[in-house]
């Protein structure tokens, strides 16, 4: 199933469950700031396998991604994968590196019907890495992980963060990403949230380089490559094709390929509560007492997020905001408002005169 063939008014193509906040790590990025402690408020079993009962609903495959904190803190997410199986869910993990990630529970996780282990490696080397983790051995047991998932069979995704810290290391990981025989490469820019409010971002103009790069990278490379939180990705891609074809490329402009907060995406916080993204913590109800289905399609949150016409700013007056729309958690981090611009992109519609939006995230 890709994006592009779901009716996103209907269902997410991928619907987050932060299982826990808990992780032994504390990274610098991390949105859901981390804690050694599981929150004595967080979905008990039974209520998580309502969740994917009701997951369910949105119709068949529903891709479901647990995630964190670190997701195998909890006692209950074996049982809650092949929980998820058998309702014929497609389950996908993203633990934390630690040591706590061995062969045999990778091999556990293989046979209990996973579709995907997603790793995040940040730097290419083990310095790079676990200076940015801040746990000293995190990028060797990341990448010990990393085989141990190709020995299951157990598809593998990596995910990086690109901010000012990390970019220079971006060719490096490509090669890292490469040799660990990984399927997709997501990359994620930075949006400040959580610890993240305390790294840099790349520059506006910086992060459409490195789109073009990754773009270069994606019609070379065996693996996939996903961007999380730059659609305007999708822009720099167009762009490209017109520069190189001459051609004015319309037709890829009114068509969607890509997911955003609350239009193909939603996330489920510890306690239930249902966001647009976990970068856009902005609650639309709460799963324990609100109909998960019925928030995802019929919430006002979630409705204004699928309008492009309800965008503000130069967002709302790009003739790119059909297929790209700018990230709306990143838009929300810096104004408060998740329908303003996106302030990271250098892009300025043409004849447009409002106000262009602040880089700096909001006091
Ligand atoms: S101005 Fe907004 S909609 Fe247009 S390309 Fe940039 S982020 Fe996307």
């Amino acid at each position: 199933m890709r994006p592009s063939t779901i009716d996103t008014n209907q269902r997410p193509f991928v619907l987050v469950w932060e299982l826990t906040q808990a992780c032994e790590l504390a990274c610098k990025h991390c949105r859901a700031e981390a804690q050694p402690q599981r929150h004595p408020d967080e979905l008990t079993t039974e209520e998580g396998k309502r969740l994917l009962e009701e997951a369910n609903e949105f119709g068949e495959n529903q891709l479901v991604v647990l995630s964190g904190g670190d997701p195998l803190y909890r006692d209950d997410t074996f049982d809650l994968i092949e929980y998820g199986v058998e309702q014929g869910l497609q389950m996908t993990l993203t633990p934390s590196g630690t040591a706590s990630l061995t062969p045999d529970r990778i091999q556990a996780l293989a046979d209990s019907g996973l579709r995907r282990l997603a790793l995040s490696i940040d730097g290419a080397t083990p310095d790079a890495h676990d200076g940015f983790r801040k746990e000293a051995g995190s990028f060797r047991q990341t990448v010990e992980a990393a085989r141990a998932a190709n020995e299951a069979g157990l598809p593998l995704q990596i995910n990086t963060t690109v901010c000012a810290e990390t970019v220079e290391q971006l060719p490096q990981l490509r090669e890292l990403v490469a040799d660990l025989d990984a399927v997709l490469w997501s990359v994620f820019f930075l949006v400040p949230v959580g610890r993240g409010q305390v790294l840099d971002p790349v520059p506006p103009e910086r992060a459409d380089r490195v789109m073009e790069w990754l773009t270069a990278v994606n019609s070379a490379a065996d693996f996939g490559i996903k961007t999380t939180e730059a659609p305007h990705y999708r822009r720099v891609a167009i762009q490209q094709r017109r520069s190189a074809t001459d051609k004015p490329d319309s037709d890829a402009i009114g068509r969607r390929t890509g997911i955003t907060a609350g239009d193909g995406f939603a996330f489920v916080s510890h306690t239930g509560e249902m966001y647009p993204s976990g970068f856009l913590p902005k609650p639309a109800g709460n799963v324990r007492t609100d109909s998960l289905v019925d928030l995802y399609r019929d919430s006002p949150l979630f409705e204004e997020l699928r309008d492009p016409d309800a965008l503000k700013g130069k967002c709302g007056a790009c003739e790119f905001r059909n297929v790209c729309g700018g990230s709306r958690s990143r838009a929300y981090a810096t104004t408060g408002d998740p329908l303003e611009s996106d302030p990271l992109c250098p892009y300025v519609p043409e004849g447009y005169d409002g106000p262009l939006p602040e880089q700096s995230p909001a006091d």
